[in-house]
């Protein structure tokens, strides 16, 4: 009773402190873009001024007055470079950036970024090679912003790259899902950390620790891509190996494909392995996946993250998954998650049991990856058409 009386206290503040968070963000979002679009205007006319000085519209020029518009210009080239990404950025927490999708070949967007990039990449002496799948199917895609995203991935890859490198860009259809195609970005360069794999798709996040540091820019450009990516139902994600290079995948729906909205799942488990293996499993497929390790955990989660389903393990210490059930079930902001239990063969009568405290099913560990999508895919199939 004591815990339980706990765990509501504990609730309400997490939804008072969830409230207040959403406000405050929104205000961030709506500044951040009423200064980017302030900042936007003057530099236009900074830019344009100092482009007609250059052009020798306004007489001519001596060496020094040259080289110092030239380092004018290029410097608001930058700050232009950063403020549109500020706004996309806004654009995209306010949930303002509507995609415009057609049907695309993805191919033609792969070859013009790269063409587009190659005069850098001559300067570098890096190679760019492509290599496309001859039966790629079109794909429904807003091709303004998958060229956005293209450009942000190979102009890292040419940042960090050595010259007489090679970088090379593929496109085949996925394996995993063949409502997708993927395209990879790899290159030779300096690598991530293990650590810092997921880092990097986070705002303002440069890594500090590489030379990566040295070579500019805002730390923007990721979580942009991924934004873009996601908001077409598809995923982006990085592998890589400290000093021998990254290779960056995203993956975009084909046209006529069926493509499940990106749905989130918890899973909770106090093995972290079962935990750690279900996530992996999860992602590959496109979902949005967060882990607890035991019920109490699991409940504020339920509540803060809002799953669209949740897989729960029953033989948990301290709270096991009966009374975590049971308490997911009477709570009105977690009463209509689908609940999939999780138990070993020896205890499927209870699993069964659980289903009259309002689990909505189980599957029996140890289960493979085919087993747990389909099971997931049913209920949330049968949780739509409702
Ligand atoms: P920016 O490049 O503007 O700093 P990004 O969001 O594009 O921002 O990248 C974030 C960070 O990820 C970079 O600062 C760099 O540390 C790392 N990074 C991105 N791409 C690569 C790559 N191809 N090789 C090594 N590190 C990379």
């Amino acid at each position: 009773k004591e815990k339980e009386a706990l765990l509501k206290e504990q609730m309400r503040f997490l939804e008072k402190a969830n409230d207040e968070l959403k406000k405050i963000d929104k205000v961030k979002s709506n500044f951040l873009s009423m200064v980017s679009h302030e900042l936007r205007t003057p530099l236009a006319s900074i830019k344009e001024g100092v482009a007609i000085v250059a052009d020798k519209t306004c007489g001519p020029l001596n060496e020094k007055q040259e080289k110092f518009l030239g380092i004018a210009s290029k410097n608001a080239s930058r700050l232009a470079h950063l403020i549109n990404d500020l706004l996309d950025l806004a654009k995209m927490e306010s949930g303002k950036l509507k995609l415009i999708k057609n049907s695309h070949d993805v191919s033609l967007i792969i070859r013009e970024s790269v063409e587009e990039l190659e005069p850098i990449a001559k300067k570098q002496a890096v190679d760019i090679s492509i290599k496309i799948s001859k039966k790629l199917p079109r794909v429904l895609i807003d091709s303004d912003k998958i060229h956005e995203v293209m450009t942000n991935l190979i102009s890292n890859a040419l940042k960090y790259a050595d010259n007489n490198d090679r970088i090379t860009v593929r496109s085949v259809r996925y394996k995993e899902d063949p409502n997708f195609v993927i395209i990879k970005v790899i290159d030779k360069g300096p690598g991530i950390a293990p650590d810092d794999l997921e880092k990097i798709f986070h705002k303002f996040q440069q890594l500090e620790d590489t030379s990566t540091r040295k070579k500019g820019g805002t730390g923007l450009g990721l979580p942009i891509c991924r934004d873009i990516i996601e908001l077409h139902g598809g995923r982006i994600w990085v592998e890589s190996k400290q000093s021998k290079g990254s290779t960056f995948s995203f993956t975009l729906p084909i046209e006529g494909g069926k493509v499940m909205e990106r749905k989130k799942i918890l899973v909770i488990d106090d093995e972290e392995d079962i935990c750690e293996t279900a996530k992996a499993r999860l992602e590959a497929s496109n979902m949005d996946v967060q882990t607890a390790l035991n019920g109490p955990e699991g409940i504020k989660k339920a509540i803060s993250f809002k799953p669209d389903f949740i897989l729960l393990d029953l033989m948990m210490p301290e709270m096991d998954g009966f009374q975590v059930c049971e308490n997911l079930k009477k709570n009105k902001l977690t009463k209509s998650i689908p609940v999939v239990v999780l138990t070993c063969l020896e205890d499927e009568e209870a699993a069964k049991k659980v289903i009259s405290k309002g689990a909505n099913g189980y599957m029996v560990k140890p289960f493979d990856k085919d087993s747990l999508l389909y099971t997931i895919k049913e209920f949330l199939r049968s949780s739509n058409d409702q």
